[in-house]
Order: structure tokens, then C-alpha cells, then sequence
């Protein structure tokens, strides 16, 4: 795998990264393996507390200068960091499909997804505005200005093992803050290899350290990074139940935290719809990556009218997904990430049928080196427990419905809010999906699946995915902090609010 040297990647790799680049870490060794085949990709030695510390010293004393260049000179070298990732977009690309199991256009997609964070991160960086107000007293002036924050300590899952990052760093970058990144243990091999692609650019100009990398376990680099008062902003993408504890240790010392948590996504396929588009639409967002995303569709809701005619189409698309080897261009479906993965699929149908679901199709893993399984389709009810759990894998429920308002409600029925779509050509239910009393997620499409956002918006869910916005539209502001000033340039000093108080 030639891609792996041209990325810098050895049999051995160290797990930390901080001012003056890689540095040897003293912990045990995790082996890195490619879930298509099950066989070792590289291996890294994990980094540990003392080792942590050395890289968050390093963020925190680069940040002291790095706040002090002006935003437009930031973003001058976050063009450069997006033009390194299009020189390696290629490699990079193979390595997210070796190490995740993502299809070749889906590892690419993923790089892409950071280059274009950079390129929106370097627009911004002469964007970051606030507001000028007036003053109730005369010959006074009042704005509010965004200053940098401090270091950023970014926590990622295994899927988005790379854009993820990227939207905080390229952001976090612009906005004057420098970051620290904790990336899953399932994926550290891209990890490394980004960290090194873009470090490079910042050692160039002097900036080593204002990114920095520790590959460490949970207990002991990850709780130490939550707990660490010099991290002013804790962002967490990964599981509710990671969220959930992160959000608390922060909450605890009054840091900011921002969480992009778990996802238990619906479509809802109108008498009305299109039904090609539906059915493409759903088989991308149910199927594809493997059913592995935050925003994957999970639950189908389907008009009585149409669900007779639609599922038996449903059910063939779904067999027709051709399951293999990801870095082959003709592959839509690769593996799951690792075997535990495979034995949450297991337990989930399992469970889905003794909870009174039928088996439309799929419910198997395939006798096959690696971690594969088939797309599968259960027809449910919407009270099933298993239904309104998040269980990371191409299974989708189907349900049926009359009533539109019923099946909204059924949609917004979970602890999770995070991405929501419904294919109606009706001008009126779609704006009443989209209403105040329609879709609570964060994300709402109407004939677009729930996966495959732009990076322009904002993207985040509601209730147990977290509220965290991050990427587009006004999202830089969780990486700034917001400073009111008042000015006075007349002689005298007058108090708001009419108050009194001369001697
Ligand atoms: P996970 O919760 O197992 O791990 C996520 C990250 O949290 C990893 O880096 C892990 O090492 C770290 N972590 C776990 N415990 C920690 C602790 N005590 N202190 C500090 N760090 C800790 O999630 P996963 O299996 O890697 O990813 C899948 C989950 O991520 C799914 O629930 C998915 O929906 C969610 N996800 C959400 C988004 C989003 O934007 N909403 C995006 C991608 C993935």
C-alpha cells in the first residue's frame, strides 16, 4: 500500500504530535486493522497523560501569539493547509477507506469535505464581524467584537475520522484558537497522517503547536483533555453516551462545550412523492457508509397509499447493493468498522423480531473475511424499543401511516433530533414539515435523503444529539469569545438607565 509511505505512515507510528512535530510515546501498542479484511494496516503507540500534557503546554503557549496575527495572515496559511490536503486527497482518500471501510468516492468525499471547510474558513477569516449599536447617551459608541477563545480541545469518532476534525480545526484556526485533537482509537492511522499533512504547512511559518494530536485511551488522555481548565471549548463528536458524560465534567468547571452526538434519523415518503427519488434517496441514506453515519436514515415512514407498491422496490434496491472490497469503484457497501459493530447489527434484529418486527429482507453477515453484513429492512411499529435506539448499521425500519401529522409526530417520538426529511411534492405538507410544529431536528430536507450535508450550514441536531452547531452559516462563534465595548469621547460622563450620581 504505497499511499501509506507517501503519507508518512511506518509499521510503527508515535501517537503524539505538538510544537516541534511527532515525538516517541511510551504507551501500549494499538494495531490499526482494515475492517474489509481483518489484517493489520500499521500500528501506534498511544500516548499517555504526561504525554498529553507536553502537547496541551504547546497549544497553550502558541495560542498566546497565534490570537495576536490578524485574522486575514490566519487564514492566508489555512489556504495553504487546504492546498496541502488537495495534493494528498488521493492518499488520504485510500486511507480513510482502508482504515474505516468507507467506498473509494465516500474516502475522497471525506478530504474533500476538509478542503472545502478550509476554503469556507479562509472567507471567513475576513468575516468575523459584530455588530455596532447605538448608545442611549450622547457621544457614546457601543460594538461588540469576537476575540480568539483559547485552545480547542476536539474529541472525534471513528466514522468522519477526518472532516470531522476539520470543521473544528480549519474554524478554530481563523477565529485565533489552537487545538488539540483526540481522534478515535479505531481510526488513528488518519489521524496521524492529517496531522502531518497540515502541521507541515504551519511548521513552515513558524506555527508548530498550534495544532496538536495525542492518540490516547478514554480514561487517561481523553478524561484528562475534558478535565483540563486550559481547554476552553470541549468539542465532542461521538456517541450520547459519551456526550452525555463529557458535557458533565465541563459543565462542571463552567467550560464551553459544543456535541454532536448520536442521530436516530427518519424519511417520511408522502401518497405524493416522487417515488424514484424517494427510493434512491433512501437506499444512499440507509445503505451507504455502510449505515454508519450520524445522519443515516434509520426509520422510514411511509404513506398506506404508496407502502404496498414501494416496499417490494425497496427490498430489491436493497438486495442489488453490491457488498465488497470498498476500494473497488464498482463497491456501494463496505464493512462495518469492527466486530463488535457486526455483533450490535446481530443483537439488534435480534431483538427488532422478538419486539414483533418482520424481516423484509437482509438479517445476515456475510461468511467473509472482514466485517460484512447485508442491508436489512424490518417492518415494525414505531412503539418497538429497538426503534428508538441508534444502532450504528444499515438496518431501517419500516412503518406505515395515514395521518401526516401522526407520522411527524412518530418521527420527532425519539430522544434524538439530529436529521429528518420528507418526499412529498405537496407545497402544503412540506411547509408544514418544515414549521414550528413540524420536524424537530436539526436538520430538515424536503426530497433530499437526511445524509450528505453541505459544510455551509450549520450542522447539529437537537435533544440527545447534543445542540452543538458546527461547519457553515455562523458557527465560528462557538470558537470566540464575544466582547461588548462602550466608548466615550465626549467630556462629560452620564449613566444609562438615568441614574444619578454626581458629588
Ligand atoms: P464513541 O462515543 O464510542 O467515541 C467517540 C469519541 O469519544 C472517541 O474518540 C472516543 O475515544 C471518545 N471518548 C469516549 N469516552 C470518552 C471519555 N470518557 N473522555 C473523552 N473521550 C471519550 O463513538 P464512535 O463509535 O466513535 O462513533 C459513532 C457515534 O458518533 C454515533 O453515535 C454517531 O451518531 C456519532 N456521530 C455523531 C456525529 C454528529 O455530528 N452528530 C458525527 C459522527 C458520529
Amino acid at each position: 500500500m504505497s499511499f501509506l509511505s507517501r503519507l508518512g505512515i511506518t509499521s510503527s507510528n508515535p501517537g503524539a504530535a505538538g510544537a516541534a512535530g511527532f515525538f516517541p510515546t511510551s504507551g501500549p501498542e494499538v494495531i490499526s486493522t482494515d475492517p474489509a479484511t481483518g489484517e493489520p494496516i500499521a500500528s501506534v503507540r498511544l500516548a499517555g497523560a504526561s504525554e498529553y500534557e507536553q502537547v496541551a503546554a504547546d497549544a497553550a503557549r502558541v495560542f498566546q501569539d497565534w490570537r495576536m496575527l490578524p485574522a486575514p495572515k490566519r487564514g492566508e496559511i489555512v489556504r495553504e493547509i487546504g492546498n496541502a490536503l488537495r495534493e494528498h486527497k488521493d492518499d488520504l482518500g485510500a486511507l480513510v477507506t482502508c482504515e474505516v471501510g468507507k467506498i473509494r468516492s465516500e474516502g475522497l468525499g471525506e478530504v474533500q469535505e476538509s478542503i472545502d471547510m478550509a476554503d469556507f474558513a479562509v472567507g471567513l477569516s475576513r468575516q468575523l464581524y459584530g455588530l455596532s449599536l447605538h448608545s442611549e447617551r450622547p457621544l457614546h459608541r457601543m460594538y461588540e467584537q469576537w476575540h480568539p477563545l483559547g485552545v480547542v480541545g476536539v474529541i472525534t469518532a471513528f466514522n468522519f475520522p477526518n472532516a470531522v476534525w476539520a470543521w473544528n480545526a480549519m474554524l478554530g484556526l481563523v477565529c485565533g484558537d489552537t487545538v488539540v485533537w483526540k481522534p478515535s482509537l479505531k481510526a488513528p492511522l488518519t489521524a496521524i497522517a492529517t496531522h502531518r499533512i497540515c502541521d507541515a504547512v504551519l511548521q513552515r511559518h513558524g506555527w508548530g503547536g498550534a495544532l496538536g494530536l495525542v492518540v490516547g485511551g478514554d480514561a487517561d488522555v481523553g478524561e484528562t483533555m475534558v478535565k483540563d481548565r486550559r481547554m476552553a471549548l470541549i468539542s465532542a463528536t461521538g456517541s450520547t453516551r459519551m456526550g452525555r458524560h463529557v458535557g458533565e465534567i465541563v459543565a462542571h468547571r463552567l467550560g464551553r462545550v459544543l456535541l454532536e452526538l448520536g442521530g436516530n434519523n427518519a424519511m417520511i415518503v408522502n401518497r405524493d412523492a416522487d417515488l424514484d427519488l424517494a427510493l434512491r434517496a433512501i437506499l444512499f441514506a440507509a445503505v451507504g457508509t455502510a449505515g454508519q453515519r450520524c445522519t443515516s436514515a434509520r426509520r422510514l415512514f411511509l404513506h398506506a397509499d404508496i407502502a404496498d407498491a414501494f416496499i417490494p422496490r425497496l427490498v430489491r434496491a436493497f438486495r442489488s447493493v453490491r457488498i465488497g472490497d470498498p476500494m473497488a469503484e464498482d463497491t456501494l457497501m463496505g464493512p462495518l468498522i469492527d466486530a463488535g459493530a457486526v455483533e450490535g447489527y446481530r443483537s439488534a434484529i435480534r431483538e427488532a423480531l422478538s419486539q414483533g418486527g418482520t424481516l423484509l429482507t437482509g438479517g445476515n453477515v456475510l461468511d467473509r473475511p472482514g466485517s460484512f453484513v447485508e442491508p436489512t429492512l424490518i417492518e415494525a411499529r414505531a412503539d418497538m424499543p429497538i426503534c428508538r435506539e441508534e444502532t450504528f448499521a444499515p438496518i431501517a425500519y419500516v412503518f406505515r401511516f395515514t395521518d401526516l401529522a401522526e407520522a411527524i409526530a412518530q418521527q420527532n417520538a425519539v430522544d434524538q433530533g439530529l436529521s429528518s426529511a420528507i418526499f412529498t411534492d405537496s407545497f402544503r405538507d412540506a411547509e408544514s414539515f418544515l414549521s414550528a410544529a413540524g420536524s424537530d431536528c436539526g436538520i430538515a430536507n424536503v426530497n433530499i435523503g437526511t445524509s450528505g450535508a453541505e459544510i455551509g450550514g450549520a450542522f447539529g441536531g437537537e435533544k440527545d444529539t447534543g445542540g452543538g452547531r458546527e461547519a457553515g452559516s455562523d458557527s465560528w462563534k462557538a470558537y470566540m469569545r464575544r466582547q461588548t465595548n462602550t466608548l466615550n469621547w465626549g467630556r462629560t460622563l452620564p449613566l444609562a438607565q438615568g441614574v444619578k450620581f454626581d458629588v
